[in-house]
């Protein structure tokens, strides 16, 4: 029997952590695909290659090519697009798919949560909020946020942001993950009086949460965008072991 060919889609760090998983294994052949936004990503085990496939065609093509035997889809939850092509190609190849998603974020006691569906609704509810923002959404939905000319706005992404930005734009570069002591700090030291994330989910975004509750700031979090119909995700990687059909260790 041929080896098993697993693709994983990757980008986040539970698609790193299973590809360590299955790269330790004998029995398994295990390529992670980055889309190639990132221009230095971490070390990821096993094979890997970078860039777009060319829509859920080119992805099925692919998949023929290299013998794929399953594919993983554990690209971050607000990625719609390669989600979606994942669905159609493994509809149109027949090749079994696997959604890992970390669940998503709960608002506890003390929270000021003020969920939407969408960047631009965030930058609609922004300005009866506050006044100086902080930004987690990450540097490429930044046009979102382009006409607000009141707001001074605070963005941390691992890349410089690119137009169009703006104009009261204040940009850390730093990667996660950060310490409620070092969210807490950031908040103070700008003065922050709202913050806008994205549902991401996971540890290691979710101090700026704890430290805004406990400064008692209002928080606009963007949901998740659904999953394709009839696709239902598991949460962690164990979870995706066991859908493979591979035993642990
Ligand atoms: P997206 O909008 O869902 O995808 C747009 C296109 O990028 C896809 O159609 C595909 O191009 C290509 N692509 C995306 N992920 C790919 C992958 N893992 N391997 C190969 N091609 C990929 O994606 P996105 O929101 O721009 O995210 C891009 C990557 O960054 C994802 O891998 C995701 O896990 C990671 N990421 C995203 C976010 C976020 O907030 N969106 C945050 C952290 C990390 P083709 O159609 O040509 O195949």
């Amino acid at each position: 029997m041929p080896t098993p060919h697993v693709l994983i889609l990757g980008g986040t760090t539970e698609a790193r952590r299973l590809a360590a998983a299955l790269a330790e294994r004998a029995d398994v052949r295990v390529t992670t695909s980055l889309a190639g936004r990132v221009t230095r990503p971490g070390a990821v085990d096993g094979e890997v290659r970078v860039g777009g496939f060319g829509g859920a065609q080119g992805l099925a093509a692919w998949l023929a090519e290299q013998r794929v035997s399953s594919v993983v889809d554990a690209t971050h939850p607000f990625a719609a697009g390669i989600t979606a092509n994942a669905a159609e190609a493994a509809a149109l190849t027949g090749v079994p798919l696997v959604v890992l998603r970390r669940p998503g974020w709960r608002p506890g006691p003390g929270d000021r949560w003020h969920p939407v569906d969408s960047l631009d609704a965030a930058a609609r509810e922004l300005p009866r909020l506050g006044r100086r923002a902080f930004l987690t959404t990450g540097r490429l939905g930044l046009a979102a946020f382009a006409h607000l000319t009141d707001t001074h706005l605070l963005v941390r992404s691992v890349e410089p942001p690119e137009p169009p930005l703006p104009p009261r734009l204040e940009v850390i570069l730093a990667r996660g993950p950060f310490t409620v002591a070092d969210e807490t700090a950031l908040l103070r030291e700008h003065r922050i009086d709202v913050l806008v994330t994205k549902d991401s989910g996971g540890d290691a975004t979710a101090a700026k949460l704890t430290a805004a509750r406990a400064r008692g700031l209002p928080v606009v979090v963007v949901r998740r965008p659904a999953l394709p119909e009839g696709i239902h995700a598991v949460p962690d990687v164990p979870q995706v072991l066991e859908r493979l059909g591979f035993r642990p260790g």
